[in-house]
């Protein structure tokens, strides 16, 4: 078994908020993520890069809940103007649970773009995995109906704004991308709503919020405020960002960059053994079986 080797010339480098998170958390699950799992979708790739691409399409049962609240509020919110009046608008649940039955089946089947990680176990209960998912995601779809999405989901259609999500925003010749679900405009403010589980990296991503609305809708960046939701949906929706210090933040965002380029070596190659292994953040992580098998490789 040896080392992964890459090119940075296969790769188009951007900072992320999971990017860095994983950076900052353990360095060969960014590895793995951002640079191991790359072609693992062709059939003639190495076998280490298919199963790496196929553990980097897992996500725990509550991540993936999180994606699909996050995907429905946005095929909601994204309804056409037409007789708006006359047609009822979908509830949460009702979208969300279409949504994850279709997806359920395509993880039965190997045709879903993700998993759910405890489907892949070899003693995988399936029902009750399918209980838990249609039980949980009920119960966020219903807070979330009583809490902030009840808000957006009736903003008027001429107040709502459709970023492209990812959305790539330079900060010089840097790219950034950040995944609003949204955005309102309320008076003369402009609101970015991403979903929920970024409360930690809220000064990034509204800093970024306010460069994207300034080059989308010339928004002035005092007038451009970011939001997210909670993740269990009980509470309100919560804004982020509101004394980030933008300099203090593009120092930083600079910062993880410098330190994720420089692992790039002079002759251009991205290697395995450069990013150590952190095994304290193992509990959670869709790598883990792979990285077991890897243990040794220096
Ligand atoms: S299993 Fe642990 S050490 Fe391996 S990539 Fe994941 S977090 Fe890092």
């Amino acid at each position: 078994m040896f080392p992964l080797i890459l090119n940075a010339r296969d790769f188009d480098f951007c900072w992320t908020v999971r990017r860095r998170r994983y950076w900052r958390t353990c360095r060969r699950k960014y590895f793995f993520y951002d640079y191991g799992a790359r072609g693992g979708n062709e059939a003639d790739a190495p076998r280490e890069t298919r199963e790496l691409y196929a553990a980097k399409k897992r996500m725990m049962l509550e991540e993936y809940i999180r994606r699909v609240l996050n995907l429905s509020m946005r095929e909601i919110f994204s309804r056409p103007n037409d007789d708006e009046e006359a047609i009822p608008v979908p509830t949460l649940a009702e979208t969300a649970l279409r949504r994850a039955e279709m997806e359920f089946t395509g993880m039965l089947e190997g045709t879903s773009p993700v998993t759910i990680l405890e489907l892949t176990r070899s003693d995988a209960d399936l029902a009750a995995v399918h209980g838990r998912m249609k039980e949980r995601l009920v119960q966020i779809a219903t807070a979330l109906e009583r809490s902030g999405w009840g808000f957006f989901r009736n903003v008027p259609f001429a107040d709502r704004r459709y970023p492209a999500t990812p959305l790539e925003v330079f900060i010089a010749e840097l790219k950034c991308v950040i995944a609003p679900l949204f955005a309102v405009r309320r008076a003369v403010d402009l609101w970015l709503v991403e979903g929920a589980g970024h409360a930690d990296d809220g000064d990034e991503i509204a800093v970024l919020g306010k460069f994207a609305a300034a080059k989308l809708w010339n928004a002035p960046p005092d007038r451009v405020r970011s939001f997210i939701f909670p993740e269990d949906g009980a509470e309100n929706f919560l804004e982020i960002g509101s004394d980030a210090d933008v300099s203090e933040v593009l120092r930083g965002i600079r910062c993880d960059v410098d330190g994720m380029l420089s692992r790039i070596r002079d002759d251009g190659t991205i290697r395995e053994s450069d990013f150590p292994a952190d095994r304290s953040a193992c509990g959670t992580c869709v790598f883990a079986s792979f990285c077991r098998g890897r243990e040794g490789i220096r």
